[in-house]
């Protein structure tokens, strides 16, 4: 089944043998409202239709079903965003989204109804207006290149924005959040000698299955980590793809494996359609207890909740704990208790 290219329509995903014909008039409708892209990198590795790696990026027909609680932007990022490409929620830091193209569409994306092909590239003149709003912010200290994926970018384009956000002197640190590595690692040759800087640019690395990290995959982050670049990874919690205390396991070795530092498990948002997806959280706080004492601590992500309504995110557990008191080896409540001073 190898394809030269990124299969990019349902005609493409039959003809691959992803999805059977009968399924033609439903994926039509759904690949008119939301993106598909499996690239070479991610075809090769589906076994089967609802495997791990198929689920999360062949569409479904489910993804035609807007249940009642989800929203097109089930974080609130629009209402936060002040000139176009920027999302500014919390003092100290800000998204920066020069593009919304991504080297595979994720059918959970919580940016799917902005995420695509074509639109969403910053002019020079969006990209400029950009540069001068954080300029004039001194609080911000670190700018997040997001998107879509920054690394869709030609590395001249990449290089030049890198150049200009590092030249603003309050902006301490760089960071990329990206799923190139996983998806398209035939781009990191190119990508590593504009990410090795003298300021380190943190990569944060989205990657769901510890299948995605291949041989390629792993090469090309090697070239990163060559080039002095600090590797962190972020993950969805999935269900059908990483909802097992085992392939969380799996995920995360094969992350340390090659170099990635797990910093994020996220609890799934929102957005329409990706119900068939959802574990709920006291599954997922489930799940991480069981890791506990059977993984280097090394492998731990902190789990995540993105509050919708533009709160930010927050840490939902698991709890180890059953009460402050008989944790305390000092034998008091008070050292758990947050800095009350009460002593
Ligand atoms: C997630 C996010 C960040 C980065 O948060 P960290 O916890 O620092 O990784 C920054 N801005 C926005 C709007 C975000 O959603
Ligand atoms: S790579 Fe990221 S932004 Fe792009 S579709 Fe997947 S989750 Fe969304």
């Amino acid at each position: 089944m190898a394809h030269l290219g990124t299969i990019r329509d349902v005609a493409g995903l039959i003809a691959a043998g992803l999805v059977q014909e009968a399924a033609r008039p439903a994926l039509e409708r759904v690949g008119a409202r939301y993106a598909i892209a499996v690239p070479p990198a991610f075809e090769a590795l589906i076994e089967r239709a609802d495997d791990p790696i198929a689920r999360q990026v062949v569409p479904h027909a489910e993804e035609l079903v807007t249940a009642a609680h989800e929203r097109a932007d089930p974080i609130g990022d629009e209402r936060l965003s002040p000139v176009r490409g920027i999302v500014h929620r919390y003092p100290d830091r800000v998204l920066l989204k020069p593009l919304l193209a991504c080297p595979i569409y994720c059918r959970f994306c919580f940016r799917r109804e902005q995420v695509g092909p074509d639109g969403g590239v910053l002019s020079e003149a969006e990209l400029e207006a950009a540069y001068a709003w954080v300029r004039a912010r001194p609080a911000i200290r670190e700018v997040i290149l997001t998107g879509g994926d920054p690394l869709m970018l030609s590395p001249r384009r990449l290089l030049a924005i890198l150049d200009a956000l590092a030249a603003i002197p309050h902006v301490e640190l760089l960071r990329v959040h990206t799923r190139v590595p996983v998806a398209m690692p035939e781009r990191m040759k190119a990508l590593a000698a504009v990410l090795g800087r003298d300021e380190p640019v943190w990569v944060v690395v989205h990657a769901n299955h510890a299948r995605e990290f291949t041989p390629a995959a792993r090469v090309g982050l090697g070239l990163l980590r060559r080039e002095g670049v600090p590797l962190l990874g972020q993950s969805v919690l999935l269900r059908g793809v990483n909802d097992s205390a085992e392939a969380l396991e799996a995920l995360f070795r094969a992350m340390l494996a090659a170099g990635v530092k797990p910093y994020y498990l996220h609890q799934l948002d929102a957005a329409p359609g990706t119900s068939r997806f959802h574990v709920p959280v006291a599954e997922g706080r489930r799940l991480l207890r069981e890791l506990r004492g059977r993984v280097t601590g090394l492998a731990w992500p902190t789990y995540v909740l993105d509050i919708p309504g533009g709160h930010g995110k927050v840490p939902i557990g698991p709890d180890y704990l059953d009460s402050d008191a008989v944790a305390d080896p000092w034998g008091g409540r008070h050292a758990l208790a947050g800095g009350t001073g009460a002593g």
